[in-house]
C-alpha cells in the first residue's frame, strides 16, 4: 500500500498520484553525469503503483473532458508565467541531472515556454467541419459535421536528452485537448518532469489529470503500455524500445519519435564560412544527443577539402568541461556506458580507410567533439545512430549521389541541403526520404510548433502542438436527418 508524504524538506523525490506525493519501498540514487555526485533520491515506483497511477488518471478523465477550453487554456498560460519567473531554476536543474551545458539547458527552457504557450493557443482551436452530405445522392436531406474528442488517458514515456521541452510536447497538447496523463520520465531525468508537475499543481490544474511515475522503463513503461484504460502511447526515445512499445500497445494509438543518423547535403556553390557555426551546433549542441543531431556529411567534391579544414579548426577550438560553466560547449554523455560505447565505435573505423581529423578521445571523462572522414557506409558511424558528439564527412560528385547516400539509412527523420540552386533545392525536397527537408539549413532545425517526426525506423505520428492534438483527439462524426 503506498503512503502519503509529510516532510518537505527531503532530497527524496516522490511519485506523484492524484495530485499527492507518494513514498515507494525502494529508492535509487540519482548521480550527474558531469561530476558523479548524488543528487537525489528518486521514488522507484512498483505495478501496484502505476496502476494507482493509471486509475487516477481514468476517474479524472471526465473532469478534464467537460473543462472548457478557455479554461485549459489558463492553466497553460499560467504555467508559462511560472516557468518564466523560475527559467533559471528550471536550467539548473536540467543541467545537473544531464550534464546538459547550461547554455542549451537556457535555450531548451526557453523552447519549453513556447511549447506550453502554443500549446495554451491551440487548446483554442480544436475543431471538426461540416461534411458536405448532399454531394451523395443516400446524403440529400442530412447536414453534418466532426468533433474533435479527447481520447481519454495519455501514457507518456519521455527520454532523457530534453527532459523538459519533450516532457511539455506530449503534457502541452494533452492538456490542451482535455486528456489526462501518466508521464514516466527517463531514469536519468526525473527532476525536470516532477519539477513540471508542480509547477501544474500552483498553476491549477486538478488533482489526477497530470501523474509522474518514476521507475525502470521495463516495470514503469511497460505496465503502462499494457493497460487497457490507457487510450494512447506517445512515446519519445530509442528505436528498439519503441518498436517493443508498439508490438505490445495492442488497438492504443501510438505515437513514436525515435532516433536517425541525420544527414546534410552541400552543394558546390555554397560559401563554406557561412555555415560552420550552424554545422557545429547541429553536430555537437548537446554532446550529439539530439535525435536530429548532423551525423553525416556529404560535400560536394568542389568544396570538400575546405569544409573538412574549416570544420575540423571550429571543433577543435569548442569549451570542453564543467556543464555548469557558461562557456562550456561540450560535456559529459549520459553515462560512462555511453562513452565506453562510442569509443569501441571510433575503434571501429581505425581499421578502416577512414581519417579521425580531430577529436576521438574522452578528455576528463568528456568525449572530444569528433570528426572522421572518408567513412563507409557500413561503419557503425555512419549507419546506427550515434547519439554522441560524433560527425563524419564524405566527398560526393553531385546532388544525385549525396541524396542516394542520405537515402541509404534505416532512419527518416529531418535531412539538410545547402545549396544556392534553386533546382538541386526542389529536387531534394521531393527525393529525400524523410519526415522533414531543411533548405540552407542543418537537419538539428526544429520550432516547437512545426509539425515533426519521422519514416522508417524513425517512427510514426507528429508531433508539434497543433499535430500532437490531431493525434491526442478522436474525430466523432454528427449526422442530422432533417426529414
Ligand atoms: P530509451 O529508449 O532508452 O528510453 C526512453 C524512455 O523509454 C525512457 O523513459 C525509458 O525508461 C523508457 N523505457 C525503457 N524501456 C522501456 C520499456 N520496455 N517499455 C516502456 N518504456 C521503456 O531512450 P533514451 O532515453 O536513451 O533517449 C535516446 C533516444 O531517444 C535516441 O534514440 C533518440 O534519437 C531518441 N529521441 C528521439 C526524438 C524524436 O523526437 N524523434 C527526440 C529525442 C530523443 P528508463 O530511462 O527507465 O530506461
Amino acid at each position: 500500500m503506498s503512503k502519503l508524504v509529510n516532510e518537505t524538506k527531503s532530497t527524496k523525490q516522490f511519485l506523484i498520484i492524484n495530485g499527492e506525493k507518494v513514498e515507494t519501498a525502494k529508492y535509487a540514487a540519482l548521480y550527474s553525469p558531469y561530476s558523479q555526485e548524488e543528487i537525489a533520491q528518486i521514488a522507484m515506483a512498483n505495478k501496484v503503483q502505476v496502476l494507482q497511477a493509471i486509475a487516477a488518471a481514468y476517474n479524472t478523465r471526465g473532469v478534464m473532458a467537460k473543462m472548457p477550453a478557455y479554461q485549459r487554456a489558463e492553466i497553460l498560460e499560467k504555467v508559462v508565467a511560472l516557468l518564466i519567473k523560475k527559467a533559471d531554476e528550471a536550467a539548473e536543474i536540467i543541467t545537473r541531472e544531464s550534464a546538459k551545458p547550461i547554455m542549451f539547458a537556457k535555450a531548451e527552457v526557453a523552447r519549453t515556454i513556447e511549447t506550453y504557450k502554443f500549446s495554451a493557443e491551440e487548446a483554442k482551436r480544436i475543431h471538426g467541419e461540416t461534411i458536405p452530405f448532399d454531394a451523395a445522392v443516400g446524403g440529400v436531406g442530412r447536414i453534418g459535421y466532426t468533433l474533435r474528442e479527447p481520447i481519454g488517458v495519455i501514457g507518456a514515456i519521455t527520454p532523457f536528452n530534453f527532459p523538459m521541452n519533450l516532457v511539455a510536447h506530449k503534457v502541452g497538447p494533452a492538456i490542451a485537448a482535455g486528456n489526462t496523463i501518466v508521464l514516466k520520465p527517463a531514469s536519468q531525468t526525473p527532476l525536470s518532469a516532477l519539477f513540471i508537475a508542480e509547477i501544474f499543481e500552483e498553476a491549477g490544474l486538478p488533482p489526477g489529470v497530470l501523474n509522474v511515475v518514476t521507475g525502470p522503463g521495463s516495470v514503469v513503461g511497460e505496465a503502462i503500455v499494457e493497460d487497457d484504460r490507457v487510450s494512447m502511447v506517445t512515446f519519445t526515445g530509442s528505436p528498439s524500445v519503441g518498436i517493443g512499445i508498439r508490438n505490445k500497445a495492442g488497438l492504443k494509438k501510438t505515437t513514436l519519435e525515435l532516433g536517425s543518423n541525420s544527414a546534410l547535403i552541400i552543394d558546390k556553390d555554397i560559401d563554406i564560412d557561412q555555415i560552420i557555426d550552424r554545422c557545429i551546433m547541429g553536430a555537437f549542441s548537446n554532446q550529439g544527443q539530439v535525435c536530429i543531431s548532423l551525423q553525416r556529411v556529404y560535400a560536394h567534391e568542389d568544396v570538400y577539402e575546405e569544409f573538412v579544414t574549416k570544420f575540423t579548426e571550429a571543433a577543435k577550438k569548442l569549451k570542453i568541461g564543467d556543464p555548469l560553466d557558461p562557456k562550456t560547449y561540450i560535456s559529459a554523455l549520459i553515462s560512462k556506458g555511453e562513452a565506453e560505447r562510442v569509443l569501441g565505435w571510433i575503434e571501429e573505423t581505425k581499421s578502416s580507410n577512414a581519417t579521425i581529423t580531430t577529436g576521438g578521445k574522452l578528455q576528463n571523462g568528456v568525449l572530444e567533439p569528433t570528426i572522421i572522414t572518408n567513412a563507409d557506409h557500413s561503419l557503425k558511424v555512419s549507419c546506427q545512430e550515434a547519439f554522441a558528439p560524433i560527425v563524419i564527412v564524405n566527398k560526393v560528385h553531385s546532388i544525385e549521389e549525396a541524396i542516394e547516400q542520405v537515402n541509404d539509412s534505416r532512419f527518416g527523420l529531418q535531412a539538410g541541403i545547402y545549396t544556392n540552386n534553386v533546382k538541386n533545392a526542389l529536387y531534394a525536397s521531393q527525393a529525400l526520404h524523410v519526415g522533414g527537408v531543411i533548405i540552407n539549413d542543418v537537419p538539428t532545425y526544429r520550432v516547437d510548433q512545426m509539425p515533426y517526426g519521422g519514416v522508417k525506423e524513425s517512427g510514426t505520428g507528429r508531433e508539434g502542438i497543433k499535430y500532437a492534438l490531431e493525434e491526442m483527439t478522436e474525430m466523432k462524426l454528427v449526422v442530422w436527418n432533417q426529414s
